[in-house]
């Protein structure tokens, strides 16, 4: 980006977290485990609200449990790959 941050490794980290969490969602869609991810443009927008909400529900579910740190990090990173593959969604249909 020509510029540096002191927080880009940690940024690098967690950004990586979400890609694998991506890459995971589309190993269970190709094994069968759902038709869709967020990234199809076939899945209605309802649904992939549907799954958002229910993602950020599990964020407050870590919370309102008091589960460990790691358990409230995972929950956040399937939120943000859930918006990913959403945003790769949008994307694809500007093309
Ligand atoms: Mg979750």
């Amino acid at each position: 980006m020509g510029f540096y941050s002191e927080h880009d490794d940690e940024m690098e980290d967690i950004l990586y977290s979400v890609k694998c969490e991506r890459i995971r969602q589309e190993e269970l869609k190709k094994h069968g485990e759902f038709e869709f991810t967020c990234a199809d443009a076939a899945m209605p927008l309802a649904t992939k609200l549907a799954v958002l909400v229910e993602e950020v529900g599990e964020v407050a579910r870590a919370l309102c449990d008091d589960e460990s740190v790691d358990r409230l990090r995972d929950e956040l990173v399937q939120v943000a790959a859930v918006s990913v593959a959403w945003i790769q969604a949008l994307d694809k249909q500007e093309c």
